[in-house]
C-alpha cells in the first residue's frame, strides 16, 4: 500500500471485360464474423512494401499499463502533473484479423463494504471552489478489460486521467483533495462496482469526496444492484450476443448515434435489472424485453451515478460507440480533449500496371470504365455519409504511365483527366523505382517530375511538400533521404507493419495514439504512420484477393474465408480504427479499382467493396460526420497530439461569484481543445457532432484564466 498524495497515472468488372462473379460467393457470408472483442493478430499482408510483412501485433493487454508517477514528477512548472494520456495501449492494429479473446469475465461478488444510505443526508448545496478537471479511475487490479477499455477511451479522446488501483494502493484523503480544500478530480470512474480491496473507510472517503466536490460518477461495469436502483434480473453470458436499445434517456445522452439502432454487446458478460423507482433511476440502454442495461441513477443523497451492467474491452465496439457519450457525462459537459472521426484512403500506383496474383504474367492497369465507374461510386459514397463528411480518396501517382512511348494506351488517362478534379493527388514518383538504391540527385528528380505533371495538369490538393515512396522505400538511406528532403519534401508516409521489430531504428508505427514519428536522421520530415488493408497491391477480382487472403491466413483460421467473409472481417476493423479517431491513412493500390461484377450484377471494385461495407455499417449506426485530411493535415493533427501529450496541460475549474473561469497550465507552448466550450474570445470554436471545442493556445508555464461563458 503505497500512500502517495496526489500522483499520476502514465501517463475493386465487367472489367472492360467479361468479369466472373465471385467463385465462392455468398454461401454462408460470414457477416459479421468475429467479434470486436478480439484482439488481435497477424498481419497486414503483402504490402508492394517489404515482401514479408509482418504484423504489428497488438496486444490485448496493454503491457504498459498505468503506473503511477511520484508526486512532483511533472514538468517544471506543473507540480502535479497531469494527463497520462498517450501511454495507454489503444485498440491496435487493425489490419489484424483473427480474434484472440480480451476475455469478458462474471464480475465477482463481494461483500458490501461501501454504505449507499449515510444518515447525515444532505445535498451538496454549494459547488465546490474549484475542480481540476481530470478524471480519476479506480480499478482492483491493472488487468481487468473494463479497466482497460475506459482507459483506452480516456487516452483516444485525450482527456487527462489518472489511475487508483485498489490492490495496490490505499485510497487516502489527499488523493481527492488538496491541502486548501481544492478538488483533484471532476470525475470518478469505477472500472467495475465490485472493487473488492476497498474497505469501508475507503468507500466513505470516496463518497465523502463526490459529494463535497459535487462529482459525477461511472461504474464501467456494474451488477445491478439497489444500490444504483435496481433490482437484478438472470445475467447472460459473453456467448450471447444481446441487443441493447437505446431508449429516450439514451437518445439524448448518445445523440451521436441512431436511436432506432440496437449496440450489440458481443463476448461479454452482463447484469440487467429492474428499475425499481423511475423518479430517481432512468434507463438509458435496455433488453427487448424491457430490462435496463445501463442507467443513470440518483443517490438520496444527490450524487449522481452512471451504470453501464455489462463488460466491455478496449476492443469492444459498444463500447467505443458509447465511451464518448459516457466522458461527457461524467465530466458534467466539460473536458480537456476532442473526437473527430477520420476516413482517408490512399490508392498508389495510379496510372501504371501491376503483376497480377495467380499463375501467368497477367498485369492490370486501372482502365477507362473503371476510372468512370470509380468517379461515379465515390460520389455515391460520399453521398451516403452523414452532413459534414468530407470523403474523397487519394491518387498516389507516377508519371511515367502518362508517357505514351511507355504506355501506349492513352485512354485511361483520358478518362483520369476528365474526372481528376474529384480526387486528391499526391507524388509517388515518376517511375516507381525503390528509392533505396538512388542518389540524392536521381531520387529529387523522380519526386521533381511529378511535380511538374500536376502544376501542368492542375492536380487537385498536390503539393510537393508530401509524397508516398514506392514501397515506402528511401526512409532509411542517405541518398534518398538528402533527396527527399531537397526536394521539398516534409511529409510521408510509413508502414504500420514496420514495426520496431523490423527496423529498430526507424519503425513504421506509431509511437502513441494518432502520433507519427520524425525521421531520425532527416528529424524535418514527418513520417505518417498508415495502414495496410487485406485488399492487396496485385489483386483486381474477389478470386484474386479471396485466394491470396487464404493462402496468408488459412491456418489462423482452419478453412478458406469465402470473399464475402474477407469483406465483412475487414469492415469489422475498419470500423474499429473509424470509431476509436485514428487518423492514420489506409493503404489501397490502382490494381483494387478494377470493375466487375457482382453476383448482384452490379458494377464492384475491391476497393469500392471495402469502403461500401464499412459506411454500411457506420452509416446504420452513428450520425457523426467523417473527414477525410490531406495527408500534410494529418501530420497536423499527430504533430498537435504529439504536443499535447507532452505539455500536460491542466485545467482548474474556479467557482466565482460572478461565474465561473478555467485556469490552464502547460508545461509547454502548446493548444488546449477543450469540448464542450464555445469561447470565441479564448481560442478558435470548431463544432463537430454539435459539440463545440474551442483550442486554447497556451504559453509555458503561465496561467492562463479564460471565462466560461
Ligand atoms: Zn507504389
Amino acid at each position: 500500500m503505497i500512500v502517495d498524495a496526489a500522483t499520476d497515472a502514465p501517463t475493386d468488372a465487367p472489367t472492360d471485360a467479361p468479369a466472373d462473379a465471385p467463385a465462392d460467393a455468398p454461401t454462408d457470408a460470414a457477416t459479421d464474423a468475429p467479434t470486436d472483442a478480439p484482439a488481435d493478430a497477424p498481419a497486414d499482408a503483402p504490402t508492394d512494401a517489404p515482401a514479408d510483412a509482418p504484423t504489428d501485433a497488438p496486444t490485448d493487454a496493454p503491457a504498459d499499463a498505468p503506473t503511477d508517477a511520484p508526486p512532483d514528477a511533472g514538468t517544471g512548472c506543473l507540480t502535479t502533473p497531469s494527463a497520462p494520456i498517450a501511454q495507454f495501449s489503444v485498440a491496435g492494429e487493425i489490419g489484424a484479423l483473427v480474434p484472440t479473446k480480451v476475455s469478458s469475465e462474471p464480475l465477482a461478488e463481494v461483500s458490501p463494504t461501501r454504505e449507499m444510505w449515510p444518515t447525515w443526508i444532505t445535498l451538496a448545496a454549494v459547488a465546490p471552489a474549484e475542480v481540476e478537471q481530470r478524471i480519476l479511475l479506480i480499478a482492483s487490479t491493472a488487468n481487468e478489460p473494463s479497466f482497460l477499455a475506459a482507459g483506452s477511451a480516456l487516452a483516444r479522446i485525450g482527456v487527462p486521467f489518472a489511475t487508483l488501483i485498489a490492490t495496490q494502493e490505499t485510497l487516502v484523503a489527499d488523493r481527492l483533495r488538496t491541502a486548501t480544500g481544492g478538488c483533484r478530480f471532476s470525475g470518478v470512474i469505477l472500472a467495475n462496482s465490485e472493487i473488492g480491496a476497498f474497505d469501508a473507510n475507503e468507500w466513505q472517503r470516496l463518497d465523502d469526496f463526490e459529494l463535497a466536490c459535487d462529482v459525477r460518477e461511472v461504474e464501467w461495469f456494474a451488477r445491478a444492484a439497489s444500490a444504483i436502483g435496481l433490482t437484478a434480473q438472470p445475467p447472460f453470458a459473453s456467448n450471447v450476443t444481446v441487443p441493447a436499445l437505446l431508449t429516450a434517456g439514451g437518445a439524448t445522452r448518445f445523440p451521436y448515434l441512431r436511436a432506432s439502432a440496437p449496440v450489440e454487446l458481443r463476448d461479454v458478460y452482463g447484469y440487467p435489472g429492474h428499475v425499481i423507482d423511475p423518479a430517481v433511476t432512468t434507463p438509458l440502454l435496455q433488453t427487448a424485453a424491457g430490462d435496463a442495461l445501463a442507467v443513470v441513477h440518483t443517490r438520496p443523497d444527490g450524487r449522481q451515478v452512471l451504470a453501464l451492467l455489462f463488460d466491455s474491452s478496449p476492443l469492444s465496439r459498444h463500447a467505443m460507440l458509447l465511451e464518448f457519450g459516457v466522458i461527457d457525462w461524467v465530466s458534467r459537459g466539460l473536458f480537456l480533449g476532442a473526437r473527430r472521426l477520420y476516413l482517408t484512403p490512399q490508392i498508389d500506383d495510379v496510372f501504371i500496371s501491376a503483376d497480377l496474383w495467380g499463375p501467368g504474367n497477367a498485369t492490370y492497369r486501372t482502365d477507362a470504365a473503371s476510372v468512370q465507374f470509380f468517379a461515379d461510386w465515390q460520389g455515391e459514397a460520399a453521398a451516403r455519409l452523414p452532413t459534414g463528411s468530407t470523403f474523397v480518396t487519394q491518387l498516389a501517382f507516377n508519371g511515367v504511365g502518362t508517357d505514351p512511348t511507355q504506355y501506349p494506351d492513352t485512354a485511361p488517362i483520358t478518362a483520369w483527366r476528365a474526372r481528376q478534379n474529384e480526387f486528391v493527388w499526391i507524388n509517388h514518383t515518376w517511375n516507381h523505382e525503390n528509392l533505396d538504391g538512388l542518389s540524392a540527385a536521381q531520387t529529387q528528380q523522380e519526386i521533381a517530375l511529378d511535380c511538374t505533371l500536376a502544376a501542368s495538369w492542375g492536380l487537385e490538393g498536390f503539393t510537393c511538400a508530401t509524397m508516398v515512396t514506392p514501397d515506402v522505400s528511401g526512409l532509411d538511406t542517405t541518398g534518398s533521404l538528402a533527396g527527399i528532403t531537397a526536394a521539398g519534401v516534409r511529409v510521408v508516409v510509413s508502414d504500420t507493419s514496420i514495426t520496431a521489430a523490423l527496423n529498430p531504428d526507424n519503425p513504421g508505427t506509431n509511437p502513441s495514439f494518432n502520433v507519427g514519428r520524425a525521421n531520425p536522421w532527416h528529424p524535418e520530415l514527418y513520417q505518417v504512420p498508415r495502414h495496410p488493408t487485406n485488399v492487396f497491391y496485385n489483386c483486381s477480382t474477389p478470386e484474386q484477393n479471396v485466394n491470396q487472403f487464404n493462402f496468408l491466413y488459412h491456418d489462423e483460421f482452419g478453412r478458406d474465408l469465402t470473399y464475402d467473409e474477407t469483406v465483412a472481417l475487414e469492415a469489422d476493423v475498419a470500423l474499429r480504427y473509424l470509431l476509436s479517431y485514428d487518423v492514420d491513412p489506409l493503404m489501397f493500390h490502382q490494381a483494387n479499382l478494377r470493375m466487375f461484377t457482382g453476383a448482384d450484377l452490379a458494377p464492384h471494385s475491391l476497393y469500392a467493396d471495402w469502403i461500401d461495407a464499412l459506411i454500411d455499417r457506420y452509416t446504420a449506426q452513428v450520425t457523426l460526420p467523417v473527414w477525410t485530411l490531406r495527408l500534410e493535415d494529418i501530420a497536423g493533427v499527430m504533430q498537435d497530439r504529439g504536443a499535447y501529450d507532452a505539455c500536460q496541460i491542466r485545467a482548474v475549474k474556479i467557482a466565482g461569484a460572478t461565474g465561473s473561469h478555467l485556469e490552464l497550465t502547460s508545461a509547454a507552448v502548446c493548444v488546449a481543445p477543450i469540448t464542450g466550450l464555445n469561447a470565441p474570445a479564448s481560442g478558435r470554436v470548431e463544432v463537430y457532432g454539435g459539440v463545440p471545442t474551442t483550442f486554447v493556445p497556451l504559453p509555458a508555464c503561465q496561467t492562463v484564466s479564460i471565462p466560461i461563458p
